[in-house]
């Protein structure tokens, strides 16, 4: 009797870890289904070049169309991917497709550089550098034409395996990025840790600069501290001519952001890219 009523009480109540073990058992169904389904697609945001007013690369972002919920932000279901061991699986199709998209830009634009966002979690994982060569190598794309941003959404672990991960993309000749530079806790570390080819500034201090001569000095520094170190600066999330203008003047090298063009299906940005290129380089949303 005393049993019975602890089960209705039970089933009345779901103890939240049972809600958790449902969602996640859903949410991985869903994701797996999603991939297969096709409602999980890549969208492409141009990059130009400040120094040529080229296009030269885009950055692949992940989408997921859900046929109920309509569409999930990659910041709501990336967190959950990582939580839920998704991630691998989701970061390899987003690298098989990029990479391939990679492969058709290189006809148009020769030196077109791709950039993949990759978790941290997956560094550790010590056949990623040999998966990504086998994606490069089955569409024949050369590692110079890849960058891989490293996100911090989970911190990068120091660990030989990570060391061993890096140093293997490098090796075999991706390009290094440090995504959202300045927003973790731990980015100068980054820098000391591994040669990064490319240092992203994120959003935040590029929206100020216009107003804050403190940011206007810190995108600066940077700047020139990423030439000292050999890397490459882009800037995230220009929204007008002023924030370019400046940025220009500072000497930063790439830009990215709805000024250029927002994420976009690789259809659309295949034509935006080629119908602006001789001209202007520039290439609208
Ligand atoms: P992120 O790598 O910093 O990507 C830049 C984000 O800024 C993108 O948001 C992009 O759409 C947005 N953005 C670009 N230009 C502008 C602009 O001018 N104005 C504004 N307001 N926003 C702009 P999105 O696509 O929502 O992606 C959010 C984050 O999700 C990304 O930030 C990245 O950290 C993560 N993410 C996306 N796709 C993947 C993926 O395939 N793998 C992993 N691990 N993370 C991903
Ligand atoms: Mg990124
Ligand atoms: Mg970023
Ligand atoms: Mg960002």
């Amino acid at each position: 009797e005393d049993s019975q009523r602890k089960r209705k009480t039970w089933s009345a109540y779901e103890a939240p870890q049972v809600q958790e073990a449902r969602w996640q058992h859903s949410f991985q169904s869903q994701l797996s289904d999603a991939l297969l389904n096709g409602e999980i697609w890549v969208a492409y945001q141009p990059q130009l070049d400040l120094k040529t007013n080229r296009i030269v690369g885009a950055e692949a972002l992940a989408r997921w169309s859900h046929p109920k919920l309509g569409n999930i932000s990659p910041t709501e279901f990336i967190s959950q991917a990582e939580k839920h061991q998704r991630i691998e699986r989701l970061t390899l199709y987003v690298l098989n497709e990029a990479i391939g998209r990679a492969a058709e830009m290189l006809n148009h634009i020769p030196g077109f550089t791709m950039s993949v966002n990759m978790s941290a979690l997956l560094l550790h994982r010590h056949d990623l550098a040999g998966q990504i060569r086998a994606l490069l190598t089955a569409h024949g794309v050369a590692a110079q034409h890849l960058t891989i941003e490293i996100t911090e959404t989970a911190e990068i672990e120091d660990s030989d395996a990570v060391r061993y991960t890096l140093a293997m993309l490098r090796e075999m000749g991706c390009r290094l990025s440090i995504d959202d530079y300045g927003t973790g806790q731990s980015n100068l570390d980054y820098l000391t840790r591994f040669e990064a080819d490319e240092i992203k500034i994120d959003k935040r201090f590029v929206d100020n600069i216009l107003d804050s001569k403190r940011n206007r000095e810190v995108v600066t520094s940077t700047i020139e501290m990423a030439h000292r170190l050999g890397a490459t600066t882009v800037a995230e999330g220009v929204e007008d001519e002023r924030t370019l203008t400046i940025l220009s003047d500072l000497g930063c090298d790439v830009i990215q952001g709805y000024l250029i063009g927002k994420p976009m299906r690789f259809d659309n940005f295949m034509i935006a890219v080629t119908s602006a290129q001789p001209s202007s380089g520039r290439a609208t949303g």
